[in-house]
């Protein structure tokens, strides 16, 4: 491992000749005189007096090198089409759009919200205000109009780019009657809106706000709109965090820094060169959609494949298709996804030619280690655990197989990435903790280029929020447990407010979760703590099984319920023993994807769930009600 630990040295000890080095990979208008200014921590400004521009770097300088080459590939299983755009093509809708957004007003610094589902006009959209200079905050297509509301008056968009509808699993979802109502409830409502019509669903036009985006690309196809070179630290994109209750937190974006980082992450971590196809499920509304959808391939001159669908239809081997299809080089996809998969049949993982994917990249949650086994010999290609945030706009933890190849382990997202100086610390002591230890994972800033400079509009929340948090240090406060083992690999045991109290002992839910999960008939779990008199807190599980049958009876039920006991007994001991396993068939989860523990833990202690309009499946927290009475 030494090639990946000089590098990382090196990216901390002597940072300002590596990110300069590494600053190269795209195009300066003007160049920058200081790599870093890191005089007022927290805060830190990367490639100060540099000048550049998101899209210039994305599309123009690859529709002059490789103007025939594939930029995005469209696929949506929901309507059934595809389509696929060259670089030449690419530059050619971004700039209709982008003099679309002049022709409304919109100039430098001003934001645009976009609620859009997974069309190729999303990625245009983005991409045409990432030219102009104007700040794009997408919202996922799918948050009701009371979340969209709140990030409207955060954002104060001048324009909101919309569709008429998405569709997800067949069902037709009507954004117009959300976005109106959001409208409706905002103090700062849009001087403009643009409207995609998918002739999926009607829908009424309000005078003189809302505008066509059919009429207005015609009447700007063959535009040229002159590219706004930005300070590299001004900012590219709002991008409002999941599953938090309150005022939703903005993390905002630099423009060269974030370049620079994903440029970076491409070779290093993804092992990616221009002409490879990228394939990230995530969605738009992500980061992890900002960064490996949009941004990242095309900044590298790649192919990125844009998905509309989900990952069983029309049926579980989809994903793969589309790999033997597009010749997809690397897959981005999260374990939620791959879980999901792991109820289908194993034959499904065979039926296609994979050949040309050379790994499978996952990130959102913790990756048991039964999944990825599960996956890796199913598909027989290395699965990469990649551990990141919304806020660090790239991965923190993961493999780096582009520095060089190391060993991987299953439970682990391998080291921390270049740029980060990761460490773990004692949450009551501040003390920074050896290897062994568990601890809170935190960052020493400056944090690397990419990550956010600060939540929009306030910056003291910034430093309240993340660096506030670890006594007697300034440094950004992941708020997830973790641990370093002996041979210096990372592991993540939940976020903190996941970490149980049983009778003294301190317990990453994770590990109860990774225990109860190797159990050969269960597909996914969750492990909350909950109030108790005796002990301070006990465990309860829910899990999904793979087989039902097992249980048709009382008796038959409470012999899995013990049987799960055990092996948690067996493997961690009794101290993490659940008090109870409550076999449901589905888990209460965002729309990304991630298990609301939260929720589950309020309905399992008798309180009310909180702000649940983040989630999936409504009706999987009815079945966790009806388990507990
Ligand atoms: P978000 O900002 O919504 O993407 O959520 C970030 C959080 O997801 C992290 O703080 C972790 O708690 C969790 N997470 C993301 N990736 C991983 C991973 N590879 N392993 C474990 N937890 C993860």
């Amino acid at each position: 491992m030494n090639q990946y630990h000089r590098a990382h040295r090196q990216s901390i000890n002597e940072r300002d000749e590596f990110w300069a080095a590494e600053a190269a990979r795209i195009h300066w208008e003007t160049p920058f005189t200081d790599v870093v200014d890191a005089s007022r921590p927290p805060f830190s400004q990367w490639f100060v007096g540099g000048r550049t521009n998101l899209c210039f770097n994305a599309v123009d300088r690859w529709a002059k090198k490789q103007p025939e080459h594939t930029a995005l590939i469209w696929h949506s299983t929901e309507v059934e089409r595809e389509n696929r755009y060259s670089y030449a093509e690419l530059l050619a809708e971004v700039q209709a759009v982008a003099a679309g957004l002049v022709e409304l007003g919109v100039g430098r610094g001003d934001r645009v919200l976009i609620y859009m589902p997974m069309i190729p006009e999303a990625v245009f959209t983005m991409l045409a205000c990432a030219r102009i200079g104007a700040v794009h905050s997408v919202v996922f297509g799918g948050f009701a109009a009371v979340s969209l509301a709140n990030r409207i008056d955060d954002a104060r968009p001048d324009v909101i780019v919309s569709a008429d509808a998405g569709s997800r699993a067949g069902k037709i979802l009507p954004y117009k009657p959300l976005l109106d109502d959001a409208i409706a409830r905002s103090q700062h409502p849009p001087r403009a809106v643009v409207m995609v019509d998918r002739q999926l669903a009607a829908f009424q036009k309000v005078a003189g706000r809302d505008h066509d985006y059919a009429a207005l690309r015609a009447r700007h196809l063959g535009a040229e709109v002159p590219v706004a070179w930005l300070e590299s630290s001004e900012p590219s994109y709002i991008l409002y965090t999941s599953g938090t209750t309150g005022k939703p937190k903005g993390v905002q974006r630099d423009t060269g820094g974030y370049a620079v980082a994903l440029a970076t992450s491409m070779d290093y971590v993804f092992q990616c060169k221009a002409g490879d196809t990228f394939f990230c499920t995530s969605d738009i509304g992500w980061v992890v959609g900002h960064s490996y959808i949009v941004y990242g391939p095309l900044l590298s001159g790649m192919a990125t494949v844009l998905y509309e669908g989900t990952p069983v239809r029309p049926d579980g081997a989809i994903l793969w298709k589309l790999v033997e299809q597009e010749r997809v080089n690397v897959l981005f996809s999260s374990p939620t996804a791959i879980r999901v998969l792991k109820k289908q049949d194993p034959a499904l993982l065979s039926r296609h030619d994979v050949s040309s994917l050379r790994a499978l990249y996952l990130a959102g949650e913790p990756l048991d280690e039964p999944t990825a086994t599960w996956i890796s010999q199913g598909l027989g290609k290395p699965v990469i655990d990649n551990y990141w945030q919304t806020e660090s706009g790239w991965p923190i933890l993961s493999a780096q197989p582009g520095i060089e190849q190391t060993p991987l382990k299953f439970g682990s997202p391998s080291f921390p990435v270049i740029g980060f100086d990761v460490r773990v610390f004692n949450e009551s002591t501040g003390e920074e903790l050896p290897a062994g230890e568990k601890g809170v994972v935190a960052i020493v800033p400056p944090l690397p280029p990419g990550a956010l400079s600060t939540l929009w509009g306030d910056d003291q929340r910034f430093v309240d929020t993340y660096f506030s948090s670890i006594p007697n240090q300034q440094v950004y406060s992941t708020f997830d447990w973790g641990l370093v083992d002996k041979d210096g690999y990372w592991f993540i045991l939940g976020r903190t407010d996941d970490v149980i109290n049983v009778a003294g002992h301190r317990l990453g839910t994770r590990e109860i979760e990774e225990s109860i999960s190797s159990h050969s008939n269960i597909a996914e779990c969750a492990v909350v703590g909950i109030a108790d008199a005796l002990k301070g807190q006990v465990a309860v599980a829910f899990a999904v099984l793979k087989n039902t049958t097992v249980i048709e009876s009382e008796a038959q039920r409470s012999a899995h319920e013990a049987e799960i006991m055990r092996q948690v007994d067996q493997q961690l001991g009794a101290v993490a023993r659940p008090a109870r396993v409550y076999f449901v068939t589905a888990l209460p989860k965002t729309r990304s994807g991630k298990v609301l523990r939260r929720v589950i833990q309020a309905v399992c202690e008798g309180r009310a769930p909180g702000d649940v309009t983040t989630m999936e499946d409504p009706a999987a927290l009815a079945q966790i009600q009806a388990a507990v009475g």
